[in-house]
């Protein structure tokens, strides 16, 4: 399984017998798998939603959005109870290419990677309940 380095954005390829949480990365030493969100730059967003192979999910928020505000804990949380998804974070004012080319409209969007691919995505300020919910049917989609 290929993991990118949440340091270094590396990509590492995990042999299937270790396990990715516990994986040191090649090239700067550092877990290569980070139970926070990462996050990330006009230079390595693609790299990160291209070469991972666990599914990302995406939050793009600004900081004058106060439902992002709202969201950020919530998104924290979540993204510790779940190892075997990547969470990433894109502050759309200092990245804005991204944000462009992603057609993010409002705050706070939530986006749903898999292998590069768009699954889903979600707007407006979710509670725990709501993110968990959206993630697993996100996940079905992928199964
Ligand atoms: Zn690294």
């Amino acid at each position: 399984m290929n993991i990118v380095c949440s340091n270094c954005f590396t990509t590492n390829r995990i042999p299937k017998e270790k396990k990715h949480n516990q994986a040191k990365c090649g090239k700067c030493q550092e877990p290569v798998y980070s139970l926070l969100p990462t996050v990330l730059t006009n230079n390595t967003f693609s790299p990160f939603i291209e070469r991972n192979d666990l599914p990302i999910v995406v939050d793009f928020w600004a900081s004058w959005c106060s439902p992002c505000q709202n969201m950020a804990a919530i998104f924290d949380k979540v993204a510790q109870g779940s190892p075997y998804l990547l969470f990433a974070k894109v502050n759309t004012e200092q990245i804005q290419k991204v944000a462009t080319e992603a057609r993010i409209r409002s705050l706070p969007t939530l986006v749903f990677f898999h292998q590069g691919e768009e699954i889903d995505r979600i707007s407006g300020g979710l509670n725990e309940v709501q993110m968990k919910q959206w993630i697993m049917a996100c996940m079905n989609k992928i199964a």
